[in-house]
């Protein structure tokens, strides 16, 4: 079999990839090859910035499943907690539909979305699956955490961290929330989510470091919380994006989280459609020019978007407000602080949030207490 353009893995980067070269090159035949089959859950927050919104819009894609709305998110750090309003709400979403209906625009769009083909390797131009070989002008991997594709092509398997997410059995609030006191090198979340069509929310803890015992520090954060656990917690990584980490070789691009995640929140969901929107449209034009050697332009092209600068900022701020020195936590409760976070994370022009940080936090390091709580 053979393709101009070939995806790996199904998820919201590739199926962004799939309807972006579709639209940028109507002739191109792009194949994108899943080891699963549809729908198939993901564990997953669901959380769907105004950020994130923008890139499904830019890419051609549209909401259609249910989702609950949170107009707010609430940042809780060293005992203060500040509620901000988003500017633009954010969505969550249960990703056994939604990632079903992304497959079902993709294939709307005029890709051959291939099921239950798992990649195994790649030889020279040709993809290795569970249903054969397929030869390929160029590849996106788009295949998640554990890219198969990422390992094939030889590049560093990157930093992965742990996650933990439940499932509660009703919702007692609206809101995002951000637990930075939950005694982790990063948060625990509180997301209102739509299971079964019943309002209910969904917690976990995100850790930047593999820490002992995060399966104990979801407990206690569910205890402390009064939140019933409708069942064992879910085990699960994140591959976070590594700033001049590799973002592919030769004929082959990364896309979503074969690229990385934000390590800031661990948002991955804005990410995926933003790497998959640049990746399908680039690839689609250079395979129609006859020049994959224009596809050395990908980093640039990330770097150089709204979401890419943000993708590095997170990187670089992560070290810092899950390091050591405590009051870099303290800030994150800043209004000020929060308020700027809350734009950069809905998708706004990042210029004045990115000004109003660099002038508040300053001042807001000076006010954060140095000592422990
Ligand atoms: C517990 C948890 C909570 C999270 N919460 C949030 C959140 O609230 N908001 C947010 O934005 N992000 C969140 N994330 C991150 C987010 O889920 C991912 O970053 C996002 O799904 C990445 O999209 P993707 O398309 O790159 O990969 P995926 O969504 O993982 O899709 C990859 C696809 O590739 C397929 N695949 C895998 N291997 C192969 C293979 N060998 N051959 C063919 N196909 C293959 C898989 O079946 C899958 O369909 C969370 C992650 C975890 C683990």
């Amino acid at each position: 079999m053979h393709c101009d353009l070939l995806i790996v893995g199904a998820g919201p980067a590739g199926c962004a990839a799939a309807v972006a070269a579709r639209t940028a090159a109507p002739k191109l035949t792009v194949t994108v090859v899943d080891s699963a089959r549809f729908p198939r859950d993901k564990l997953c927050g669901g959380a769907i910035t105004g950020g994130g919104l923008r890139e499904l819009e830019l890419s051609g894609l549209v909401l259609r499943v249910p989702h609950a709305i949170a107009s707010h998110a609430v940042l809780r750090a060293r005992g203060v907690a500040v509620r901000v309003e988003l500017p633009h709400p954010a969505v969550v979403v249960h990703r056994l539909e939604f990632d079903a209906d992304l497959v079902a625009q993709a294939r709307g769009a005029g890709a051959t979305v291939i099921e239950e083909a798992p990649l195994e390797t790649i030889e020279g131009d040709v993809a290795i699956t569970g249903q054969g070989g397929i030869r390929f002008g160029a590849l996106i991997a788009a295949d998640g955490a554990s890219s198969t594709a990422r390992r094939a092509l030889g590049l560093p398997a990157g930093r992965r961290v742990p996650v933990r997410e439940t499932h509660l059995q009703a919702a007692r609030q609206w809101d995002l929330v951000f637990d930075l006191d939950a005694g982790l090198p990063g948060y625990a979340w509180r997301f209102p989510c739509i299971d079964s069509a019943r309002a209910s929310e969904n917690c976990g803890v995100y850790s930047v470091e593999r820490i002992a015992g995060l399966d104990e520090v979801l407990t206690r954060f569910t205890d402390r919380e009064g939140l019933p656990m409708a069942g064992r917690a879910g085990r699960s990584a994140i591959r976070l994006f590594e700033s001049g980490g590799p973002v592919g070789k030769r004929k082959a691009l990364l896309a979503g989280e074969a690229l990385g995640a934000d390590a800031l929140a661990g948002e991955g969901i804005r990410y995926a459609l933003w790497s998959g929107r640049i990746a399908g449209r680039l690839a689609a034009r250079a395979l129609v020019r006859g020049r994959t050697a224009s596809l050395n332009l990908y980093r640039a092209q990330l770097l150089g978007s709204r979401s890419g600068i943000l993708l590095e900022l997170g990187a670089h701020l992560a070290k810092r407000l899950y390091g050591p020195d405590l009051r870099w936590r303290g800030i994150a409760c800043d209004r000020r602080v929060a308020e700027a976070v809350a734009a950069l994370i809905s998708g706004e022009r990042p210029v004045m949030p990115l000004l109003g940080l660099l002038c508040r936090l300053p001042a807001a390091m000076r006010a954060a207490p140095a000592a422990l709580f």
